[in-house]
């Protein structure tokens, strides 16, 4: 949400879990942010369980996320060479996986992944 400049709420979603409720989203004018459950919802009817009450806690920490990233072997992160945004990032993830599925299955030998 950066670069909102508040007097209307932002309508959006809590990303903690499968159900999906809705979230007003506000930054007052000192640019803090606040959130509440959206009343015209349908998932959650303005209501909101502790962790989605707790999003405006998370919007502005430093440690956040904002791009991919992945563990070093020093236990340090690093950025995904080429991935800056999270749009493309999938096909990054998704082939370790299809390489372990088709190890696991028998269809290629680890060597030949
Ligand atoms: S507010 Fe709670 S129940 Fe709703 S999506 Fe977030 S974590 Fe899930």
């Amino acid at each position: 949400m950066n670069g909102h400049i508040a007097n209307e709420p932002v309508r959006t979603t809590c990303p903690y879990c499968g159900v999906g409720c809705g979230v007003l989203a506000e930054q007052n004018v000192a640019g803090q942010w606040s959130v509440r459950g959206d009343p015209d919802h349908p998932a959650n009817f303005g209501r909101l369980c502790s962790k989605g009450a707790a999003l405006a806690e998370t919007i502005d920490l430093p440690q956040r996320l904002t791009v991919p990233m992945q563990r070093m072997a020093d236990g340090g992160f690093s950025a995904f060479p080429g991935i800056t945004h999270w749009i493309g990032s999938p096909k990054v993830f998704a082939q370790p996986s299809m390489n372990s599925a088709r190890i696991r299955s028998g269809f290629t030998s680890p060597d030949k992944s």
